[in-house]
């Protein structure tokens, strides 16, 4: 939704004399007490997201339909325990996310372990744990976790992700729904059938369904309902050759978030209810058994719930071409714009009101050109020392933060009826603790 009142992209901002304000908070005064760079989180909105979700699933796709938030998008120990309280799953794609819920109490029976090449480590680290379920994506893993659960005397949960065929037309890079991907297993090659077999006739694996995921950043419903239809026919075709009923299908994430004003303003609830109506007609006209309903949102949970707060270190204009404005993060903390060109939205945090007419590229500080944060946005001239905010953070920036440069990676403020310190800031300490003195 656009903030009425002052016209900006979500709203959780405003505007306070001459400085923004987010979740309620004003930004500047943030960045003086913490610090910056600063990530902040505003948790009601992260909860209140949780909630439609699981509310418009329930609602539209039946009581035992429930979201899972996909945690690769931003994972540590507050986000699931906020999860576990509003009672939604997740996913996890790594011993790292795992120990991280582990650590926060979240109920592993509600944890589903994504990815494409799962190390027995891994598996036997998640099955000892008492992972719910695996997402399993080729033979190799499938043969692994059939081994290691036999070993410990345990029938495995697992769900099959499959490649529908579908590409919803997003950037490459995080389209996956495709016969020629990475992940999952192709329907339309004939290999998902034989999988689905033989993943039936294993001992110590107890299929209970199947997934897909398409992709990212998805504004529209259309492939959501092409690959439910595509998965619901495949489903029926299973249980016709080989008398096995899934129980579950999950859908995926992918729901698209608003970055910047050209992005559609996109009602979640609106969406989920569009693509019910699709399946549920879908299924009556054809006759087939509606499964359980699973979606994974990660992106559209978090990314409008989290902001940056950095501060600029200096202002160059170069004759005749253009200027640049140098602050103090970068691509250690949001890679998104060196990794594939994502859109931002970029105030100066402490001059609101004023004219945002300067034509500059944002540049980060680490030593690399790619390192830039956006190219030729409009912002009110700055100084070194004004504050700079980027907007929607929340999702994939965090999360795929390093040190390179052997930065400091930001602190992390969750903003709710208090404010929570949720990731303490890194010290040049931290940076080097795994290091030996030869
Ligand atoms: C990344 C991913 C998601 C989340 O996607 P978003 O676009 O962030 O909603 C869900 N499921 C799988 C398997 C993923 O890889």
């Amino acid at each position: 939704m656009i903030c009425k009142e002052n016209n900006l992209l979500h709203n959780n901002l405003g505007i306070k004399e001459n400085n923004l304000t987010f979740a309620g908070y004003d930004t500047v005064a943030l960045a003086k007490k913490y610090g910056t760079p600063l990530m902040l989180l505003d948790e009601n909105k992260i909860r209140n997201t949780m909630r439609t979700y699981k509310s418009a699933m329930q609602t539209y796709f039946g009581n035992d339909s429930v979201p899972l938030y996909a945690s690769k998008a931003l994972s540590f120990v507050g986000i699931y325990q906020i999860a576990k309280e509003e009672g939604i799953n997740t996913d996890i794609v790594s011993i790292g996310e795992l120990y991280t819920a582990i650590k926060a109490g979240f109920p592993l029976e509600r944890a589903f372990f994504h990815g494409n090449c799962k190390t027995d480590y891994d598996i036997e680290y998640a099955i000892d744990n008492g992972i719910g379920f695996f997402n399993v994506d080729t033979y190799d893993e499938l043969y692994a976790i059939n081994k290691i659960a036999g070993s410990k005397g345990i029938k495995q949960k697992i769900l099959l992700r499959l490649t529908p065929g579908i590409d919803p037309h997003t950037h490459a890079a995080i389209s996956t729904g495709k016969v020629d991907s990475k992940f999952g297993t192709a329907i339309e090659t004939g290999q998902a059938m034989e999988i689905t077999k033989v993943a039936i006739s294993l001992e110590n694996i107890d299929l209970r369904g199947f997934h897909c995921h398409i992709g990212s950043q998805i504004f529209e419903i259309e492939p959501f309902c092409d690959a439910a239809d595509i998965m619901i026919k495949f489903i029926d075709d299973v249980r016709a050759e080989t008398g096995y009923e899934a129980e579950y299908l999950n859908l995926g994430g992918g729901f698209g978030v608003r970055y910047v004003e050209s992005d559609p303003v996109i009602d979640y609830t609106d969406n989920i209810r569009r693509i019910a109506e699709h399946i549920n007609s879908y299924c009556e006209e054809n006759d087939l058994h509606k499964p359980k309903i699973l979606m994974e949102p990660g992106r559209s949970m978090v990314a409008d719930s989290g902001m940056t707060i950095y501060t600029v270190g200096s202002v160059k204009e170069i004759t005749g071409y253009k200027n640049y404005v140098a602050i103090d993060g970068g691509m250690s903390d949001n890679p998104r714009y060196a990794l594939y060109g994502s859109q931002y939205t970029v105030l100066c945090a402490n001059k609101m009101n004023d004219e945002a007419s300067y034509e500059c590229t944002i540049a980060g500080r680490l030593c690399e050109s790619g390192d830039l944060i956006q190219e030729n946005v409009k912002i009110p001239k700055v100084q070194r020392g004004d504050n700079i905010a980027v907007l929607v953070t929340g999702a994939y920036n965090y999360a795929m933060a390093s040190n390179y440069n052997r930065v400091p990676r930001p602190l992390v403020l969750l903003l709710g009826n208090e404010e929570r310190v949720a990731i303490r800031r890194e010290t040049p300490e931290d940076v080097s603790k795994l290091d030996n003195i030869l």
